[in-house]
């Protein structure tokens, strides 16, 4: 179902300057209809964020696309994601081959994501609460992607990732953010790419925005 409007959708990121073969093919494959409400089934292949509830958002394809492209992602990773939101996300991990473990702290939203993994027979390792202190049962992690925008990187999830490995996570404003890309060079050195002009709904927690 819906496979010529997931081929066109692929043809705008490429379009868009997306490269990575294995982050098309996965595009290509995951049904990113399963993972928006119903009611708004038709827009599940437009190249835009959605209203999954509770004021969050399923990430525009393009977003997905850019931050998994810049993870350089190895089938065999074991990646942490921080806002597992809709579970779109982690299915595109999952589909290129990655160990998953994905924290969410809405417990709404938690719940219906466990249960459309459990439906989908989608295993990963889903977790409800405070994702800016991360998961240190399973770290370190080869990769780390972080959904929901915070005024810095928190410093666990630094801690958390193993020296080679790359984090991406939007920093900045409220309003506005980069998307900054590390790569941990030595056991507390970094090094920084930052891209401007992304928008993504706020980390909230510990190391991230306080709840209003
Ligand atoms: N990756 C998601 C997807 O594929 O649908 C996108 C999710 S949405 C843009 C960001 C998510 O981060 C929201 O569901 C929000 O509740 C969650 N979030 C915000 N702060 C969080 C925190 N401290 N820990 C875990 N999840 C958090």
């Amino acid at each position: 179902m819906y496979e010529a409007e997931r081929e066109e959708l692929v043809e705008i990121l490429q379009s868009k300057g997306i490269k990575d073969e294995n982050v098309l093919r996965a595009i290509k494959k995951v049904e990113r209809h399963k993972f928006v409400p119903e009611t708004i089934l038709f827009h599940a292949y437009l190249d835009k964020a959605l209203p999954i509830g509770d004021n969050q958002t399923i990430s525009q394809p393009y977003t997905v696309a850019f931050m998994t492209e810049a993870l350089a992602i190895q089938k065999g990773d074991k990646v942490l994601e921080i806002g597992t939101g809709s579970g779109y996300q982690a299915a595109i991990l999952l589909e290129m081959g990655c160990e998953v473990y994905s924290i969410e702290r809405i417990s709404n939203i938690y719940n219906r994501t466990l249960k459309l993994f459990d439906q989908m027979r989608l295993r990963a390792a889903l977790r409800c609460s405070d994702g800016t202190i991360g998961w240190s049962d399973y770290a370190p992690y080869d990769k780390i992607i972080v959904t929901a925008a915070g005024p810095s990187v928190p410093n666990a999830l630094k801690r958390q990732l193993k020296v080679g490995g790359k984090l991406v996570m939007p920093v900045g404003e409220k309003s506005s953010q980069s998307l900054v890309v590390l790569t941990k060079t030595g056991e507390d050195e970094f090094e920084a790419v930052s891209h401007p002009n992304f928008l993504f709904v706020p980390l909230i927690g510990h190391e991230g925005w306080e709840k209003k």
